[in-house]
């Protein structure tokens, strides 16, 4: 029997540690093993190891070292930035208004709730269009005197689809409101320059992009005001107590570095894998279409609603063809409600339940694609029946 193929189209969910990243990281467990705020040698090398990281984060955002904070994951730079933001202006007596978009990810969302809740703060969620794009006249309009942070993500990890980040960033400094982007889906894929996009606060999670997982970035404008959430010692600035991850560190800004390099050629190369499975796949399986922007979104990610099944009956077909996918995202997928960024899009319940992932990555080849499109159909057929 031939051995079967395994094809891995969750890049979206996570990333394997790239070969660099890895090697970058293996001194920094047994070696350089010193607590970073140790006077000695020990101490002084991990101390060298996790600035060094910090420049190189900041290169690739072009920004200052000393605006790099590092976290544990994405979801905690977003609470940092959320619940920092709006802790200073309670403490100022600076305002209580914040605005989101309605296709967020939890951490966002949740966060921004939460606030509410029990800060007491004005809410607004952005409506989106049909595609997932949030309109920045509509962020003009909700803007008030009171709004103390935006918060609009880069890329939707459900869909795909990019925001204009550079247009509703500049209408909140139209108004001198900070603007916070949750960038995790970005590295690799996007350009992040936060000077071109005029943001001030940006997340970023080691895991999405061939770095380990447990390890994340805050980057904040420098003179933005936050308060900090964990407390304790006084490490990154201030903003974040504990002692620091030195290998994650070391090993996630390896990888964002190598993620920059290689995103021209890789870029190029994965869209025009992809393209294949936005059109064979509507074409060969009828009553599919694509779910997100057609050509506003992330180039490594295709996703579709499939009429008339379960994508659960889907994914478990796919998985006995050794193919990984998912619908929606990873974080919720085994909720059973229907997903809020599809309904914020005005996906009914009924179509929702036929939303199917495909994120693909270095090791994706036309081959696996190939396979893809000869094993999806004859699947989506038979779940139909
Ligand atoms: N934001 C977005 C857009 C994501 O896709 C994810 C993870 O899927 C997160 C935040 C959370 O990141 P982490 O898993 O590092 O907490």
């Amino acid at each position: 029997m031939p051995e079967q193929r395994h094809v891995y189209l969750d890049h979206s969910a996570t990333t394997p540690v790239s070969a660099r990243a890895l090697a970058a990281m293996l001194p920094y467990f047994s070696e350089i093993y010193g607590n970073a705020s140790g006077i000695y040698l020990q101490g002084r090398l991990a101390k060298q190891g996790l600035e060094e990281a910090r420049r190189h984060v900041a290169a690739v955002l072009n920004a200052r070292p000393s605006e790099v904070v590092f976290t544990s994951c994405g979801s905690e730079s977003d609470n940092l930035v959320l619940r920092g933001a709006a802790w200073s202006a309670r403490q100022a007596g600076r305002g209580n208004h914040l605005i989101v978009s309605a296709v967020e990810h939890k951490a966002v969302l949740d966060t921004a709730r939460q606030i509410a809740d029990l800060l007491g703060f004005e809410l607004t969620v952005l409506r989106v269009d049909g595609q997932g794009r949030v309109d920045p006249d509509d962020l003009r309009r909700a803007l008030q005197p009171e709004t103390v942070l935006v918060s609009m993500m880069t890329a939707n990890n459900e869909v795909g689809t990019l925001q204009p980040i550079a247009a509703l960033a500049a209408v909140a400094a139209e108004h001198g409101v900070p603007f916070h982007t949750d960038a995790v889906q970005a590295p690799g894929h996007l350009p992040l320059d936060v000077q071109a996009l005029g943001i001030d606060a940006l997340s970023l999670s080691g895991h999405k992009f061939y770095g380990p997982k447990g390890v994340g970035v805050a980057w904040l404008r420098s003179g933005l005001s936050l308060i900090a959430s964990q407390t304790g010692g006084s490490h990154e600035g201030k903003h974040r107590a504990g002692t620091e991850n030195v290998a994650g560190v070391v090993g996630l800004a390896t990888a964002l570095v190598e993620a920059e390099e290689m995103r021209p050629q890789e870029t190029a190369r994965v869209l025009e894998l992809r393209n294949r499975l936005l059109e064979g796949l509507p074409a060969l399986v009828p009553d599919t279409r694509i779910s997100g922007h057609p050509h506003e979104r992330l180039p490594h990610h295709a996703s579709f609603l499939i009429k008339g099944i379960e994508v659960q009956g889907v994914l478990m077909g796919l998985d006995m063809a050794g193919i990984a996918a998912s619908s929606g995202s990873a974080c919720t997928s085994a909720a059973q409600a229907p997903s809020h960024m599809l309904t914020a899009m005005g996906v009914s319940a009924a179509d929702a339940v036929g939303h199917l992932r495909l994120t693909l990555g270095r090791s994706t080849t036309g081959e696996d694609i190939d396979y893809v499109l000869s094993v999806l159909p004859p699947l989506v057929a038979r779940l139909r029946q």
